[in-house]
């Protein structure tokens, strides 16, 4: 079901360069993490704090990256209408980045995203699909494939999880500022999974300039979970750009300890953190505890205030 119609119009794009919001996507605070300090004295933890894109989340990085691509080959370009399945956080940083640029989005979202989330996306004008809420995210993403190919003249499809482009953005932008904000020093990369892209990027990124980086990649424990953009790669469907060699160890994260740590966090540093970022305090805290002494550095996908209206769930 569409909510509403977005027009395909010939006229042309706004020039990326032009647009004072697009600029401000990327270079991110690197925050310093004090809440395992007392445990573990000798470890020092910072976090890239990616709500402070102009979309709210670090998916206005890969979204940038897969725009400017569709249009450099051609593929996304006037009369197209810009098509992808996604949860929440992508389907924003479409919406925000199609607006500022003049290009129509239409997003494929399971029903049962909350009620802040279509509305945030119909304030963009963005247009909303909806899929089968029991089949999550993976039915968002076979009904945008469908839709694609029956009508491939009229949408642009940068498919998220099989688009180089989105770990792409991470090896050029965060890996480098995590590099750079650290003077070097990082030695542990902590991220999450979801469509891979961030993880499978800035381990690229940082170990090609810094090879001895240890990547850990966290998972949610279960396959039926609360931690909202994350995978659980093994019961989905496998991302195109998934590379398991990006990360050395994978670490599992239950949707409770996640959530009790976001909390911590919220209310002991007055970072008010989304659930994927409670599951990345998981990996740290897990990581602190094997190497007693070094530098970590993990990543903080969104704030809390995305999901004020969902209750919280079991795992
Ligand atoms: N957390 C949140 C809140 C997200 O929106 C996403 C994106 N799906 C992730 C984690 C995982 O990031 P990635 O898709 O780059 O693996």
């Amino acid at each position: 079901m569409v909510e509403s119609t977005v027009e395909n119009p010939a006229s042309a794009f706004r020039n990326l360069e032009d647009s004072p919001i697009i600029k401000c996507i990327g270079n991110t605070p690197l925050l310093e993490i004090k809440m395992f300090e007392s445990e573990f004295p000798d470890v020092e933890v910072y976090a890239k704090a990616e709500w402070f894109n102009p979309g709210g989340s670090v998916k206005d990085r890969p979204a940038l990256f897969m725009v400017k691509d569709g249009l450099e080959s051609g593929r996304l370009r006037p009369g197209k209408i810009l098509l992808d399945s996604t949860s929440g956080n992508t389907g924003i940083a479409y919406a925000m980045i199609g607006a500022a640029l003049g290009i129509p989005v239409r997003l494929v979202l399971p029903a049962n995203a909350s009620d802040e989330r279509k509305a945030t996306l119909k304030g963009y004008g963005a247009d909303i699909v909806l899929s089968d809420p029991l089949e999550g995210s993976d039915g968002a993403q076979r009904l945008a494939a469908k839709m694609h190919r029956e009508e491939p003249e009229k949408y642009f499809l940068p498919c998220q999880y099989d688009n180089p482009a989105n770990p792409l953005a991470h090896v050029e932008t965060t890996a480098s500022e995590i590099l750079e904000q650290t003077g070097g020093r990082v030695e542990h990369f902590i991220a999450g999974l979801g469509t891979t892209g961030t993880l499978v990027g800035t381990a690229r990124g940082l170990k090609e300039r810094k090879p001895d980086v240890v990547v850990h990649a966290v998972m949610p424990s279960e396959s039926f979970h609360g931690l909202e953009g994350m995978k659980h790669i093994p019961t989905a469907i496998r991302p195109g750009i998934y590379d398991e060699s990006a990360h050395d160890h994978l670490i599992p994260a239950g949707t409770e300890e996640s959530y009790d740590l976001a909390d911590r966090i919220a209310k002991e540093e007055g970072l008010f953190i989304g659930h994927s970022a409670g599951a990345a305090l998981v990996g740290v805290r897990e990581v602190a505890k094997q190497i007693e002494k070094g530098v970590i550095v993990t990543l903080f996908p969104d704030g809390g205030d995305r999901y004020l209206s969902e209750a919280r769930q079991e795992a």
